[in-house]
């Protein structure tokens, strides 16, 4: 490969903040509401135009896991309240009743809504793109945006953006994908389609669940007619008249660290889509007269870094149901969700339905703190855990609870002026109690 030397510049400095999250996301929102509730000074940057993550930008149907965390109620309840819904759900509905399924565009305003409350300073169209670093220790990030290539200097920063791209930079140690050979799970391009009719229609909301129709068994037609790698069907219910959201597209062998595998997966994946509403309408009952209407702004990306930190999380720990004495997120449940990663359905070591574990299980704060660079949280599904336990905490509810108990710990730090490794996290915990962590 040729290379072309960059030469040095100078760059402005345009923030100096207490709490510094990049990403957006379901852990970075986290992140940045605990935080600034705590007192401190937070700034967030995103990449994309508003917040959310996979939740909004992603189209994601609905949130899994942590059901119990008060921020992911409290993001329900207002979302429930948002005036933009259809006038026959709004103003009755209460969170229950989502079913945490995701109306994308009130979620949108939502999010802004809670962090302009919180008073987290958030500046959307930014790439992290660097960190600025003094020895081991990580003291601000480099950003590119319409403005150009600046600096934000921070106390704390917490990477947010799902791959760990300020680890990353940071040389913080990890391991992409599975174990033995960096395979990644593979991706998927979310989308809706309207014209449903709903009184008629099936909603197969996982691999394991099958459904006999007038052509035959769905999950069967589905592999024996869709484009492989895609040949799974799963579709969900949305609280917009007559649109179903599709969880149907699949792309394999694709790192999502790596711009040219995420064209081929955008490009594919938008292939596929065609294919997918015509299966639909001449299959599967209700959906006879369905039609694209929006798809997320980027392909989903299950899974790329691992990050060594300072213990890692194991699938026998979410078995066990384990309890650390470190814990920041509590009342975390899932399943093994490993899709395929040679092509459609789930990979023998996944299970959906049939998963079964002794009870919820905690987040240790060691997993969130990478092993050997300071100045940097992990929040996400970036944390230090195996690819099968990955599979499990990377549901967007525990990644919010992990974001909430990220961001009390680095305010706590902070605050106390100690190295983010060192955070008291009895205290931690004490506050995560108080402000509605249920054990
Ligand atoms: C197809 C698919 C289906 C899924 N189904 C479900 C489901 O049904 N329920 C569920 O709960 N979870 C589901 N998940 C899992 C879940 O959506 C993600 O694992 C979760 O959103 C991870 O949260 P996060 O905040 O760590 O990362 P993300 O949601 O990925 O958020 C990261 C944010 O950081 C931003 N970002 C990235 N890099 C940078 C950078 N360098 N600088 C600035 N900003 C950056 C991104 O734009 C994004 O907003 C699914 C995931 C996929 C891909």
């Amino acid at each position: 490969m040729k290379f072309y030397h960059e030469g040095a510049k100078e760059i402005p400095i345009i923030a100096e903040t207490e709490i510094l999250v990049a990403g957006g996301g379901p852990a970075g929102v986290g992140a940045a509401i605990a935080a600034a509730r705590c007192g401190a000074k937070v700034m967030l940057i995103e990449k994309c135009g508003y917040l959310g993550g996979v939740a909004t930008a992603g189209m994601m149907s609905h949130w899994s896991g942590a059901v119990h965390c008060s921020l992911l109620k409290e993001i329900m309840k207002k979302t429930a309240q948002s005036t933009s819904l259809p006038l026959e759900y709004a103003p009755e509905l209460t969170e229950h009743d989502f079913n945490w399924s995701i109306p994308h565009e009130c979620q949108k305003q939502v999010l802004f809504q809670m962090m302009r409350e919180a008073g987290v300073t958030v500046q959307v169209h930014t790439m992290a793109v660097a960190v600025i670093k003094d020895g081991n220790k990580v003291k601000g990030v480099i950003t590119e945006s319409k403005s150009g290539r600046e600096a934000i200097m921070a106390k704390a920063v917490i990477d947010a953006t799902g791959d760990g791209d300020i680890a990353a930079f940071a040389g913080a140690k990890y391991l992409l994908g599975r174990e033995e050979d960096n395979a990644c799970q593979p991706v998927t391009l979310m989308f809706r389609i309207g014209g449903v009719d709903y009184a008629r229609a099936v909603f197969p909301h996982s691999f394991e669940t099958f459904i006999d129709l007038p052509a035959g068994e769905i999950q069967a037609l589905g592999k024996a007619h869709l484009p492989a790698p895609a040949g799974h069907v799963l579709l969900y219910r949305n609280l917009l008249p007559g649109e179903v959201t599709v969880n149907m597209t699949n792309v394999t062998g694709i790192n999502g660290t790596d711009v040219r595998d995420l064209t081929r997966a955008e490009m594919e994946c938008r292939e596929q889509m065609d294919q997918i509403v015509k299966f639909l309408r001449k299959f599967v009952p209700g959906y006879e007269k369905c039609y694209l209407t929006a798809s997320g702004e980027m392909t989903g990306i299950r899974e790329t870094r691992h990050f060594k930190g300072v213990i890692t999380l194991t699938p026998e720990d979410i078995v066990e149901a384990k309890v650390f004495d470190d814990w920041i997120a509590v009342k975390n449940y899932f399943n093994f969700d490993i899709h395929n990663i040679k092509g459609a359905g789930l990979d023998s070591n996944g299970a959906q339905k049939f998963f079964r574990a002794k009870g919820e299980y905690t987040i240790p704060y060691r997993a969130c703190v990478p092993e050997k660079i300071d100045g940097l949280l992990l929040s996400g599904r970036n944390i230090s855990g195996t690819h099968k336990a990955h599979s499990n905490y990377r549901v967007m509810g525990i990644c919010l609870n992990i974001g909430v108990g990220v961001g009390t710990a680095a305010a706590t730090a902070v605050q106390a002026g100690v190295e983010l490794r060192n955070a008291d996290i009895k205290n931690v915990q004490q506050i995560l109690l108080a402000n509605g962590t249920e054990l």
